[in-house]
């Protein structure tokens, strides 16, 4: 079968391509140079042009606080753009999987969020990953939306990078500790998307609909710091301790709110797959194991 994949730059998008081929698929990679995601009209003759026989998109406006001042841009490429692949997907009766946010929700709940629990989104960049949903929800009754959180690959930057990186020029760091979420390495949120892919090129169906694809392990930013820096140095990645202190949100004000916890309940996809979600912590693993390497 062939898949169309948009956003095969990114941090979920690279590792998926790459996947997507091993398991033999005959992939159409779409990237910034092939296809301005802003430009929805560009983004629908992209899929008719190509006529697979599925579209993933990975594509996002993802900067969180610089989509404050750039709403309008977000806005094309996290809700237009996804309506026209919708659109366009309808009218070649083929199926979209187009992946989500955490942060649909504005984290005032204090037990993990299901996938039909209230949406409320406080930035632009949530907000326009929800209208991105809903109109593909309201385009394409064959969608797989994914909703993922706190994403870190070896591919782009992410939290995990951004410690490694900082680390490199101190010994001691704030990070926030009442921001609670799951951190997600993206080789799980490929595992789901090839799970997807096949199930659908085996049974051409699926149960759609929306589903929440985390790893196991709530924890706050503090605590995913420490443990990054805890295996880092027992992996051999970093040399000394990193002294990490805990801060609240509000001596590190950002544009753009975060939700306080933003937990993601996983059952609905672990019933479905038949096997639990792996932990973050084999993820950071996998992670630090594989940049030694390079
Ligand atoms: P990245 O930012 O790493 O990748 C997004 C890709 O979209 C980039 O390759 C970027 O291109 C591309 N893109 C953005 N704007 C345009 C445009 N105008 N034209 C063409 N391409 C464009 O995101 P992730 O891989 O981390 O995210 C994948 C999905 O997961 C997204 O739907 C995101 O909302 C979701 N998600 C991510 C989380 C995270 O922590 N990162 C958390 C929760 C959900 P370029 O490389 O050229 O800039």
């Amino acid at each position: 079968m062939k898949v169309l994949l948009f956003g095969a730059n990114g941090q979920v998008g690279k590792d998926c391509a790459q996947a997507l081929v091993t398991a033999g698929y005959g992939l159409v990679s779409s990237s910034r140079a092939d296809t301005d995601f802003s430009d929805s009209a560009a983004v629908f003759s992209k899929v008719i042009d190509e006529a697979p026989g599925l579209v993933i998109n990975a594509c996002a406006y993802t900067a969180v606080d610089k989509a404050e001042d750039e709403k309008a841009l977000a806005n094309k490429v996290n809700h237009l753009s996804p309506q026209a692949l919708a659109q366009s997907c309808a009218e070649l009766s083929i199926p979209l999987l187009q992946l989500s946010t955490d942060y649909v929700f504005d984290g005032q709940g204090d037990k993990p969020y299901k996938e039909n629990a209230k949406v409320s989104p406080l930035g632009v960049y949530g907000s326009t990953k929800l209208a991105g949903e809903k109109s593909v929800q309201e385009s394409l009754p064959e969608h797989i939306i994914l909703r993922t959180s706190w994403v870190f690959g070896e591919q782009g930057n992410n939290f995990v990078k951004t410690m490694l990186r900082l680390a490199e020029g101190r010994d001691e760091l704030n990070v926030v500790n009442d921001q609670f979420g799951r951190p997600t390495y993206v080789g799980t949120i490929v595992d789901v998307i090839l799970f997807f892919v096949e199930q659908y090129t085996q049974n051409k169906t699926l149960p759609w609909g929306t589903y929440h694809c985390s790893n196991q392990g709530a924890v706050s930013w503090f605590e995913f710091a420490e443990a990054i820096f805890a295996q880092a140095k027992e992996q051999g990645v970093l040399d000394k301790a990193m002294v990490v202190n805990p801060i609240p949100s509000s001596e590190f004000p950002t544009p753009a709110p975060r939700p306080a916890y933003s937990v993601l309940d996983t059952h609905k996809l672990e019933t479905l797959m038949k096997t639990p979600l792996p932990h973050w912590e084999l993820g950071l693993t996998t992670f630090l194991h594989t940049i030694k390497q390079h």
